[in-house]
């Protein structure tokens, strides 16, 4: 089983390798620089080869880069649609250069359009930027559907993906966080969803899950992660409504073996995280609950 989560790329894609190596992953996820702003560092001080190295004898083989989630393939504004553009281009050679295989990116948000605008302009970026000659698949990501996103519902994504030229260079991130949000019953229903998934878009297309619990009910359209845990009558303690079984069962579940399972569990303070303990109770015999 592939799995891990996101690390920081502070200190070269060593010192990522490194930070997941010591939460006992043996995969992980990493923006190339702060996840808000397009700032980056040339790639010849990501420190990559160190970086492989250090994978190679440590059992951690490949990696998925996240997108910048400023870029905004959706807006009708020029000169963000223009940045999104370039700046995901520049994105996809990093990627490359760094040796990952998968992009995941945020859709985009239509703003002050509507869903159809939204859909046909990612569509028509996504064609300036792929080209044949990439090894980078970019993963769109599904969305919580918090304000204009688009992409929290499957069928916005197949859109999207219709409409896209080089399909082999295209497929999907899948958040457990935001399926959630956006209405789907993955709690007791995820092999429903995932059938709705297939039916839409074939399973094979889903190459990334992310693994997050939820602060907030089913369809609540919020996007706020929770840590694994145990749900119980009221949501109340561990406010997670998702749940450590309906999470264990996912990472387990045969229709999804191979795929690259990573949590974006959030930090309790800034020092602590729960992403060790959160991938030993998932590689453990059965759930349970995690202490804090
Ligand atoms: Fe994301
Ligand atoms: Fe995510
Ligand atoms: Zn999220």
């Amino acid at each position: 089983m592939l799995l891990g989560s996101h690390v920081s790329m502070s200190k070269g894609l060593v010192g990522a390798a490194k930070e997941a190596h010591s939460y006992g992953a043996n995969t992980f996820m990493l923006y190339t620089g702060a996840p808000q702003n397009t700032k980056r560092k040339p790639i010849e001080e990501l420190k990559v080869k160190e970086g492989f190295e250090y994978m190679k004898e440590n059992n951690l083989d490949s990696f998925v880069v996240h997108a910048p989630y400023i870029i905004n393939l959706a807006s009708y504004k020029e000169h963000i649609f223009d940045l999104a553009v370039s700046f995901l281009e520049e994105e996809i050679k990093r990627t490359e250069a760094m040796g990952s295989k998968y992009l995941v990116l945020h859709p985009g948000a239509f703003t002050d359009k509507d869903m159809e605008y939204g859909i046909n302009r990612i569509a028509e970026g996504l064609n300036m930027v792929l080209k044949e000659e990439q090894n980078v698949i970019v993963c769109l990501e599904t969305m919580a559907g918090k304000g204009s996103e688009v992409g929290s519902k499957f069928e916005e994504l197949k859109a999207i993906i219709d409409k896209v030229e080089l399909k082999e260079k295209i497929a999907v991130c899948f958040d457990t966080c935001h399926t959630h949000d956006a209405g789907y019953n993955i709690t007791t229903d995820f092999e429903g969803v995932l059938d709705e998934f297939d039916e839409l878009l074939g399973l094979d297309l889903i190459k990334v899950l992310h693994i997050n619990g939820s602060l907030n009910p089913q369809g609540a359209k919020k996007d706020r992660h929770a840590n694994i845990s145990a749900t119980d009558e009221n949501n109340e303690r561990g406010k997670d409504y998702i749940g450590s079984e309906v999470i264990y069962s996912i990472v387990h579940n045969k229709r999804l073996e191979g795929k690259y399972f990573i949590l974006e569990t959030p930090w309790l303070d800034k020092k602590t995280n729960l992403y060790k303990v959160e991938i030993e109770m998932l590689r453990s015999e059965k759930a349970y609950d995690i202490k804090r």
